[in-house]
């Protein structure tokens, strides 16, 4: 990596990777080259001549790069990516071989694709799934170490066009949502010279770093990834000197690789820290436009799993791989692109007169109050329950924090009308040489879900193992709702000429009448807001199972079918693959343990009675005072004893199939089992402990 460093600039690799705009121009036809421009910037289809001379520059130029092999590359309802690969060769007669790549080839595979979760929209003897090439998400190329791999991204749909993985809908809500801004623009006489509107997404990945020998002695991670027993060590993050703190050499020479092979694929990797809790840590992508942001995030997840293995760590990417610590997130920074190619959550220095900003604000106040169960959905996971309402992460209660200047708008506007907005004032670092610094308008809030960061919201609720296309997903369709709404009643008679504005102030002013109750400024994190919040009467679904139901309501599915985003069947399919997932993950995770305490923790524990009782038996008759080693075999012993009745009981529950039981079962294993851990002889205990696996990463 050095050696790359001194040799070449950000500049001259950032993008290598990818065929890009810059390359594709190298490689195409004038003619082939705009008709793909115009593919990516406007959805035109492509003609299937222009299709195989895209095909064949893309081979030549993957083949340029080392590559033998392509893959669609694509994003099953699993949550991971998928991709199955197929060489370029083709024998030729005479006993060798051509490279090709056609059209074809391009815009359409058939993987047998039976195993995937389909949530019921396909029996397993109807096998056929078919990729579609996205054209909007630019192809790129995986480097192994005696070849490379051209990705090309797709969406995966059925033999019936059933959507099958998580592009599809969300390239069907982008869609929805381009069409509703577009709309507003007009209303508005906003120019729509580039004919559509689009989301901005940047994605923050929190991660751990653990050692990889320690990970290879605990069966827990290998099979779950995430610790199912461990003690909380003295020294923990307490001290919050992790957090922001100085690098160590061993985990930045692994980040510089992360930067090198992000910045390769054209991913604007931009912001590295330490995170709060010891082995955790972030990367910061700069953020693009949504599709290619969520791509870019599950390339970014990939990457930062195979380059810790270079380096002989392991990365976590579950949302709670201790208990009792931070768990890790994926912040979405999303804001919304006008027609006109403008911010539009931009507040300029008078939010209060900036009407098209303060109608999207509404228009979001609005569609989170009306939909905030789906958000829940979309966030929804067995690892991130564990996450949520802990100390760390948002509570399961979606809220909207907006922030002091522009609360005060609001305010006015529900009153009749804004008038001003308060001002951000300078601030002064008391009698130093350092110099005043302005004051942003607003402070940030950290514990809220759903934040105004002075020109985008951050929602904070996703997983970090999570695809962030469920969230995008459901923002995109209830946006695009709640701006229809908005058009429907300025398009309406009243709303013409001089009338426009009174007609929005009322518009406005209703939604917040209405919907107030989900703006929430102060601490998410306390009690006293989950009772605040019941009295509100918003919703706090605990976890998956309770989230998921809402899917199968006439409300949501009707929302889906609506705006094109699912069909009913399809939201259905989605409702029984993560149910399944939810279950199988409880049933891997108690299995796991059950076989951690039988085979690993109880002879361990039974060895040290044995050690113990020797002891007693061999001094026993010297006259020694042996009450206190008595009292550690005893407290031993009860711990042992409790922890078979508890194995028995999780067993028990196991074959009930009783999820909610399992889980507390689970935890009534794991307190008896950590308090073994205390007891027993660190060279007796058969897993890395808590403390080496956090502090020496
Ligand atoms: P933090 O929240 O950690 O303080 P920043 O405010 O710097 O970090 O930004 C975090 C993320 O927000 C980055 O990925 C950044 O690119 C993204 N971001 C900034 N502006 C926008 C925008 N207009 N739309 C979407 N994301 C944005
Ligand atoms: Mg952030």
């Amino acid at each position: 990596m050095k050696e790359d460093r001194e040799v070449k600039k950000i500049a001259d690799v950032y993008g290598e990777n990818v065929f890009n705009l810059k390359t594709m121009q190298k490689y195409l036809s004038n003619k082939a080259y705009k008709a793909l421009s115009s593919t990516i910037k406007e959805g035109r289809s492509l003609t299937s001549e222009i299709a195989d001379e895209v095909a064949d520059a893309m081979k030549n130029w993957a083949v340029s790069k080392g590559a033998t092999h392509f893959t669609h590359w694509f994003q099953p309802l699993t949550g991971t990516t998928a991709e199955k690969h197929d060489s370029f060769i083709v024998p030729d007669k005479e006993g060798g071989v051509v490279l090709n790549f056609s059209g074809k080839e391009l815009i359409k595979g058939e993987p047998d694709a039976s195993s995937f979760p389909s949530g019921g929209l396909r029996a397993t003897f109807e096998a056929r799934g078919y990729t579609a090439w996205d054209p909007t998400s630019p192809a790129f190329i995986k480097e192994g170490t005696k070849g490379a791999t051209l990705c090309i991204p797709t969406a995966f749909y059925s033999y019936h066009g059933e959507a099958l993985d998580k592009k599809t809908p969300l390239l069907r809500s982008i869609h929805a949502l381009s069409k509703q801004t577009t709309r507003l623009a007009k209303l508005f006489n906003i120019p729509t010279d580039t004919g559509r509107a689009y989301v901005t997404l940047g994605v923050e990945q929190e991660y751990f770093l653990i050692n990889k020998k320690f990970y290879e002695n605990r069966l827990d991670l290998i099979q779950t990834g995430r610790t199912l027993f461990g003690r909380k060590p003295a020294k923990h993050q307490q001290m919050g000197d992790h957090y922001f703190g100085a690098i160590k050499a061993r985990v930045m020479a692994f980040m510089e690789e992360v930067d090198w092979a992000l910045w390769k694929l054209g991913i604007p990797s931009k912001t590295r820290h330490n995170e709060v809790c010891p082995a955790q840590f972030e990367v910061a992508p700069m953020f693009e436009e949504q599709n290619i942001s969520i791509d870019h995030n599950m390339m970014v997840m990939e990457t930062l799993k195979q380059t810790a293995e270079r380096h002989g760590f392991v990365c976590l990417l579950h949302e709670k791989p201790f208990a009792d610590v931070n768990g890790s997130g994926k912040h979405n920074n999303w804001s919304i692109c006008g027609p006109d190619g403008k911010n539009w959550l931009s507040p300029g220095d008078n939010p209060h007169d900036n009407a098209i900003f303060l109608t999207m604000i509404s228009a979001l106040i609005k569609a989170i109050d009306e939909h905030a169960d789906l958000l829940r959905v979309s966030v929804s996971s067995s690892g991130n329950d564990r996450r949520l309402g802990g100390n760390e992460a948002p509570p399961a209660i979606l809220s909207v924090f907006l922030g002091e200047q522009l609360t005060d708008v609001i305010e006015q506007i529900e009153k009749g009308g804004a008038k001003s907005s308060k001002k951000a004032s300078m601030i002064k670092i008391g009698e130093t040489a350092l110099p005043p610094l302005p004051r942003d308008a607003t402070d940030r809030n950290r514990t809220s879900p759903f934040a105004f960061t002075g020109n985008k919201f951050e929602f904070r609720a996703v997983g970090s193992d999570q695809n962030c296309a469920s969230a995008n997903i459901i923002f995109n369709v209830i946006l695009a709702e709640a701006l229809d709404d908005i058009c429907t009643k300025l398009e309406s008679k009243g709303a013409e000429g001089t009338k426009f504005n009174a007609c929005l102030q009322k518009i406005m002013s209703d939604i917040l009448k209405k919907h107030k109750h989900v703006l929430f400024n102060g601490d998410n994190y306390s009690a006293a807001w989950v009772r605040e919040a019941a009295r509100r009467r918003l919703p706090n679904l605990k976890n998956t199972p309770r989230a998921l139901t809402v899917l199968k309501s006439k409300k949501n599915v009707d929302l889906f079918e609506k705006y094109r985003v699912l069909s009913k069947a399809e939201l259905m399919s989605r409702y029984e693959a993560y149910s399944q997932q939810y279950e199988k993950i409880v049933k891997i995770e108690a299995n796991t343990a059950l076989t951690i305490a039988k085979t690993m923790i109880i002879p361990a524990a039974i060895n040290y009675e044995g050690v113990l009782g020797r002891v007693l038996n061999d001094i026993r008759g010297s006259g020694m005072n042996l009450k206190n080693t008595k009292a550690l075999l005893k407290q031993v012993v009860q711990y042992v004893e409790k922890t078979l009745v508890l194995t028995e009981a999780l067993e028990k529950c196991v074959d009930e199939n009783k999820l909610e039981k399992i889980i507390t079962c689970m935890e009534h294993l794991r307190e008896s089992i950590d308090t073994l851990e205390g007891l027993l002889p660190e060279s007796m205990w058969p897993l890395p402990t808590y403390a080496k696996m956090m502090f020496l990463s």
